[in-house]
């Protein structure tokens, strides 16, 4: 049975929140119960039964269930691990999530440093290597019940092997993290560092889906090998989505809002009705939102999909300042600040797109599209400018 190997990659949804631990939101994904009940009836009806031959049905299945807690308790403190020390580092997170291959701890932005990769990497597999040696020393207690020091070696190997997979040198596994920090530091080079981890984490991968092909064909081990293969399948996906990051990263290196920005975008007031903005907008086509102004102030922006959920009589008498998103709620960023930093905040906002103010003053309209296409590789889209419906 393979363990449970990659933390921290892209979004795997909570199912069951569970509370917060050491301050971490920490939820369940359904597909952990799957692999529990797997673990559960594995320990029970196969793996204590060779090692402790002499022991009844009941307690087996006791066993099992006492060791499979256990085992998903083992990860979560794992996380809890990186989590910590990720904050210590000054790092957000979004919180914790088991699933079905193990914990995901989900950071928000980038790693400040080389030197704090390497202390969040390594924390959460010195975490396990803790448990592994706790429980070793308690099933070497001479003198405790069979079923007590069975359950206990299993926990020591498992968490062990835990530890061994997650630190081979391949990202997305902490191995790879602390293999990226060190190149990161001696090269002070972030990409060529990802490249280097994560083309070692591709090779890993595709060792690991020959393997389980190997064990599911060739050894008639359908289950192991599917499941190796899995696992292999999803380091790929998540080594890939590592390097694209860092491509992206590197993309928005020394950019500021302003060089993406449309710098003078069509606008509209607040008084103007949703009866005159619907008809420039099918009169001209192409915008679908509109900064508000009020004087020579931004007070929100108009998506014209609003309309879609208005009936049209109230059009006439209805002006947009009623029905727009007004700045508190809107993603807001100065021409001058980091990219990186204001696509962190606009990813926040359902709307996808933020006002650029400068001193209260409209100095542009930042749209996700707009740095989708960059990092694609085009331009920013050149900007129409002119006045609005009045
Ligand atoms: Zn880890």
């Amino acid at each position: 049975m393979a363990a449970a190997p990659a933390c921290h990659t892209d979004r795997v949804k909570d199912s069951f929140p569970l509370g917060r631990i050491a301050g971490v939101k920490v939820g369940l994904n359904w597909s952990v119960l799957v692999i529990a009940a797997y673990l559960v009836f594995a320990l029970a009806t196969s793996i204590f039964p060779s090692t402790n031959p002499g022991l009844g049905e009941g307690t087996r299945i006791v066993m099992g269930i006492v060791a499979a807690a256990l085992f998903l308790g083992s990860i979560l403190l794992h996380e809890i691990g990186h989590a910590v020390q990720a904050k210590r580092d000054g790092m957000t997170i979004d919180g914790i999530t088991l699933w079905v291959f193990g914990g995901v701890a989900r950071f928000v932005g980038m790693f400040p440093g080389a030197g704090a990769e390497f202390r969040i990497a390594i924390a959460g597999p010195l975490v396990s290597l803790a448990l592994g040696l706790g429980f070793s020393g308690i099933a070497l207690v001479p003198g405790i019940p069979e079923p007590v020091d069975a359950v206990a070696a299993w926990l020591a190997y498992i968490n062990i092997a835990l530890l061994v997979f997650n630190m081979l040198p391949a990202l997305p596994m902490d191995g790879g993290r602390v293999l990226r920090s060190a190149i990161w530091a001696r090269t002070k080079d972030f990409g060529r560092a990802t490249r280097i981890a994560g083309g070692l984490g591709r090779f890993l991968a595709m060792g690991l889906v020959a393997l389980g092909a190997v064990i599911a064909i060739g050894l008639g081990s359908a289950i192991s090998g599917i499941w190796l293969a899995l696992i292999g399948w999803f380091i790929l996906r998540a080594s890939e989505g590592e390097t694209r990051a860092a491509a992206i990263t590197a993309k928005f290196s020394g950019l500021t809002v302003r060089d993406v920005m449309v710098a003078d975008p069509v606008t509209t007031t607040a008084t103007t009705t949703l009866d005159e903005i619907a008809a420039f907008t099918r009169w001209t086509g192409a915008y679908t939102t509109y900064p508000v102004l009020d004087g020579d102030m931004a007070v929100g922006l108009f998506p014209i999909g609003v309309l879609r959920g208005l009936p049209r009589e109230v059009w006439e008498t209805t002006p947009v300042s009623r029905v727009m998103v007004p700045v508190e709620h809107v993603s807001v960023s100065h021409p001058d600040e980091p990219l990186q930093d204001a696509v962190g905040r606009l990813q926040a906002f359902a709307l996808h797109r933020g006002l650029v103010l400068e001193d209260g003053r409209l100095a542009g309209l930042l749209s996700m599209s707009d740095v989708v296409r960059l990092v694609q590789g085009g331009r920013p889209r050149d900007a129409a400018a002119g006045p609005g419906p009045a």
